[in-house]
């Protein structure tokens, strides 16, 4: 006879809107139990966000340093990227046992091992353990998507960029998302010759156009190849090492391939039939607007539903769901429209609202009007290198409401939050202008645009 428990809210994954969520839940006294097969703190924390930004900030260092003699400094720069690693590691530990301690802190209950579902209100760990819940929370996350190929062994994911003890000469990044382009960026500044093979003529389809095309023609600039209009075919391991084709013909031989082509839900342990759980098509949990599944009792939020793919996302939906279930707020839901966001490159783009081709298509081209402004940044003043910033406003209507907000450039990452506040309360042009600009510095530019 297994061992049974009872919760008023069980969570399945211990990611960031998971253990949102079930903290949340624990603050109103219910009872919730968490299960995590891996380490607490999900994807954002092993292998996302944080480590990626550490590797970030180490370039930046970088680029300072390298820049820095014409600033006066008699600089050279000699890294270890195994210590970087060690560090980086070390401090990730730290975060999983800060997770721990504050999920305990929470009176959450954590059990660590694989959930599956066993019927539409019951799950199995690992075999050994039954529980039953009256709401159950999927937030299982994503993982890499594959791509069917001769040769797809030699693939490599992003998770593997983070086990790099040492860096290669060459890498070949599939797929031009952010994780493509962050990646690409790190590699090219540390001396890694790095190139991405995208499927469109352009990197983050998603994102402004020409936003997206300002940061290509930087990168490249800077060093990063980009292959436009080519899908990798074959892979085939030769004595000078990998050996990439396409299907436009071109062929080149590079030391690692990463793959980055999306990510889909992580499901396959969970016996969603069992549960009566469907998918979108195959590679996301069908979710409505309070983030219900196809069973009323059981919800999913964060990367495993086709909603946006971010940790603030996460984490905001999890707590929202909380606050809902066990707080009595009945119509509180996520709003996933206004969401910032910030890719980390080399310069880093940020972006919030709609592009511009979103807003024609939407309002119209007689109601857009586009303001932007290209230039080069101060702290390039004394260099050889230039980086140049571009910003652009998006207003739409006779009053100009700021509908969309996006930039490229040093310091973006850090600007775009503020402007997130002004868009998402309806600003409108008039009141970035009468916003008394900060001078000097970049993000001035955004309110005395003409
Ligand atoms: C390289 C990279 C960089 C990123 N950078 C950023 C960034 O800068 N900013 C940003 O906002 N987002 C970033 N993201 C995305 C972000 O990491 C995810 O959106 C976020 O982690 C999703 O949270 P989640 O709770 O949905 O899932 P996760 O954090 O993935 O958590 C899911 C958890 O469920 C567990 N699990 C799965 N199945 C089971 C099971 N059957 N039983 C028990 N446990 C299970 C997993 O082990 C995992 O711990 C990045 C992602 C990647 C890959």
């Amino acid at each position: 006879m297994l061992e049974s428990k009872h919760a008023d809210f069980l969570v399945i994954g211990g990611g960031s809107g998971g253990i949102a969520s079930a903290r949340r839940a624990a603050k109103y006294g219910a009872k919730v139990i968490l299960v995590e097969f891996n380490r607490l703190g999900g994807l954002c924390v092993n292998n996302g966000c944080v480590p990626k930004k550490v590797c970030w900030n180490a370039a930046h260092i970088l680029e300072g340093i390298t820049l820095s003699k014409e600033y006066g400094f008699d600089t050279s720069a000699s890294h270890t990227w195994a210590t970087l690693k060690a560090n980086r590691d070390a401090y990730i530990a730290r975060l999983n046992g800060i997770y721990a301690k504050l999920l305990t802190n929470s009176g959450v209950e954590v059990i660590f091992g694989r959930a599956r579902f066993v019927g539409p209100d019951i799950i199995s760990v690992d075999d050994s353990l039954l529980i039953t819940a009256t709401n159950i929370l999927i937030a299982t996350g994503s993982q890499p998507r594959v791509l069917d190929i001769p040769g797809k062994e030699h693939f490599l994911t992003s998770d593997a960029f983070f086990a790099l003890e040492t860096l290669p000469s060459s890498a070949l990044l599939i797929g031009s998302g952010y994780i493509s382009c962050e990646l690409a960026c790190v590699f090219n500044t540390f001396g890694t010759k790095a190139t991405i093979a995208m499927r469109e003529d352009y990197p983050l389809i998603a994102y402004d156009r020409e936003a997206t095309t300002k940061l290509m023609e930087q990168m490249s600039k800077d060093g990063v190849t980009f292959l436009p209009s080519s899908n990798i075919v074959e892979i085939k391991k030769t004595d000078e090492g990998l050996h990439a084709f396409f299907d436009n013909g071109q062929n080149f031989v590079y030391e690692k391939i990463f793959l980055n082509i999306g990510r889909d839900a992580y499901v396959d342990d969970l016996n969603l039939e069992a549960a009566g759980v469907q998918m979108v098509g195959l590679r996301k949990i069908q979710v409505d607007e309070y983030e219900a599944t196809t069973n009323p009792h059981i919800y999913a939020i964060g990367d495993v539903t086709k909603k946006l793919q971010l940790t603030p996302i996460a984490i905001a939906a999890g707590r929202k769901l909380a606050e809902r279930l066990f707080n009595g707020q009945v119509d509180l839901k996520q709003d996933y429209t206004n969401v910032p966001a910030v890719i980390f490159t080399h310069p880093p783009l940020g972006t919030v609202g709609i592009t511009e081709q979103q807003a024609r298509a939407q309002y119209g081209d007689d109601n857009v009007k586009v303001y932007r402004s290209s230039f080069t940044n101060m702290f390039f003043a004394l260099t050889e290198h230039k980086e140049l910033t571009f910003m652009k406003l998006i207003c739409v209507g006779p009053e100009e409401r700021v509908v969309g907000l996006h930039g490229v450039g040093r310091g973006i990452d850090e600007m775009i939050q503020g402007f997130a506040v002004a868009v998402k309360m309806g600003a409108t042009k008039r009141d970035f202008d009468n916003t008394v600009a900060i001078h000097p510095t970049a993000s001035e530019e955004y309110v005395t645009m003409v």
